[in-house]
């Protein structure tokens, strides 16, 4: 059995894939081809926004995202500690300050209560109403934006995370690295605030076949920015330089291949919805004793993993033994929040600053989570898990 099966997939579309494959090897544009323009425009007009990115990575993504601001030394991103290295990772980079804001224990997205603290604290240097890197927070120092994750494919609560925006002055930029094609009150995910950012990292619900990934915003004038910074900040032409930019481009092969994957992709969706949904049917039915992922009114998650909670991290041991026992795969997605690794350590954060994010991370797993993961699987699946006895 295999965590995510890409193999499933290809065997459907090969033959279309290569043919993709051999249309860029025919007018041999590898760099900015007409795939590249052709991806943005249909992925776009699916997310319903008017202007799409593409880049070389998810984490270019944010990068560019936060570049377009003009992000640098003095300014403070809010984000959350229970997410991929990647998100606090490009704060940190361009020598901003990653402020972090606890989760919602049953979402594990931010918690905008939390926010909310962290913003006034922030304001006043008051760590005793919510922990701030205090050593970094200099006399210049600014709240600028606010970074929240869609975890696991669940778009976040973006309705009172961009009015705590507005009325601060914030911008906000979607992680949705997990989440393309999920939903919030009809919007899709990588529209749901001022710029969103996907990936398409191989296991992320639309993948490609190396790494990729695409910004989306409805402001024409960040969208020309972002034009700029991924190409060594051009001008009007190739040599004229405007600004200090990256080479963020995506590849034209790796466009070709999304567009292909993304034929299949509305699809995928409906397939991972009937894969959770029964999940859940299964996993109550058997009573299994792991708190099994909520999707609030409202929402769709595009189920990029699909993570369980254990009574306790001593249980959790025993439920992936037996995952194990059975050759089924599992992971842990995080096993240790970004305030405690080692790479954060500069921040000046200690164990106890975020308790929801550290009491998910000693507690979560994730189960196999992919479109073609059939009933018979499932069943094997919860048969293992329901039969673990915990105290
Ligand atoms: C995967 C991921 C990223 C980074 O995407 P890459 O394409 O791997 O660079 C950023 N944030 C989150 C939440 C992710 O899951």
């Amino acid at each position: 059995m295999q965590f995510i099966d890409l193999a499933q997939q290809q065997k459907r579309i090969r033959a279309n894939l290569e043919k993709r494959i051999q249309a860029v090897l025919d007018h041999g544009q590898y760099i900015m081809g007409p795939e590249v323009l052709s991806l943005e425009h249909t992925l776009g007009e699916y997310v319903g926004v008017e202007h799409a990115l593409a880049c070389a990575s998810g984490t270019d993504a944010l990068l560019l995202a936060l570049m377009a601001y003009g992000v640098g030394p003095g300014d403070v991103i809010f984000t959350t500690p229970f997410t991929f290295m990647a998100t606090a990772e490009v704060i940190a980079l361009l020598r901003a300050v990653p402020v972090f804001v606890d989760i919602d224990p049953v979402t594990f997205n931010m918690d905008p209560v939390q926010l909310e603290k962290a913003i006034h604290a922030l304001r006043r240097r008051d760590s005793t109403t919510h922990p701030l890197p205090e050593g970094l927070l200099g006399e210049a120092t600014e709240a600028r934006g606010i970074m929240p994750v869609d975890l696991f494919g669940l778009p976040a609560d973006y309705g009172p995370i961009l009015a705590l925006a507005e009325s601060h002055d914030l911008f906000v930029i979607e992680d949705a690295a997990q989440s393309f094609g999920g939903e919030r009150n009809g919007k899709k995910a990588c529209g749901l605030a001022h710029i969103g950012c996907t990936s398409f990292f191989p296991a992320k619900p639309l993948g490609a076949y190396g790494d990729g990934g695409m910004c989306f915003t409805r402001d024409s004038g960040l969208q020309d920015t972002m034009l700029s910074l991924r190409i060594h900040g051009q001008g009007n032409n190739k040599y004229e330089n405007l600004r200090i930019g990256i080479n963020g481009r995506l590849d034209t092969l790796q466009a070709a291949i999304l567009l292909e994957k993304f034929a299949i992709f509305p699809d995928e969706l409906e397939r991972r919805q009937e894969v959770a949904q029964r999940y859940r049917e299964m996993l109550r039915a058997g009573g299994v004793r792991v708190a099994v992922p909520e999707v609030p009114p409202g929402y769709t998650s595009a189920w990029a993993q699909y993570s369980v909670l254990a009574p306790d991290a001593q249980s959790r041991e025993t439920f992936l033994a037996a995952l194990r026992a059975g050759g089924i795969p599992s992971a842990i997605y995080y096993p240790t929040p970004l305030h405690l690794q080692p790479a954060y350590r500069f921040l000046g954060y200690s164990s106890g600053d975020f308790p929801v994010s550290e009491d998910c991370a000693g507690r979560i797993f994730s189960l196999p989570m992919h479109p073609y993961l059939t009933r018979e699987q499932q069943e094997q699946i919860t048969a293992v898990l329901c039969s673990v006895k915990v105290p």
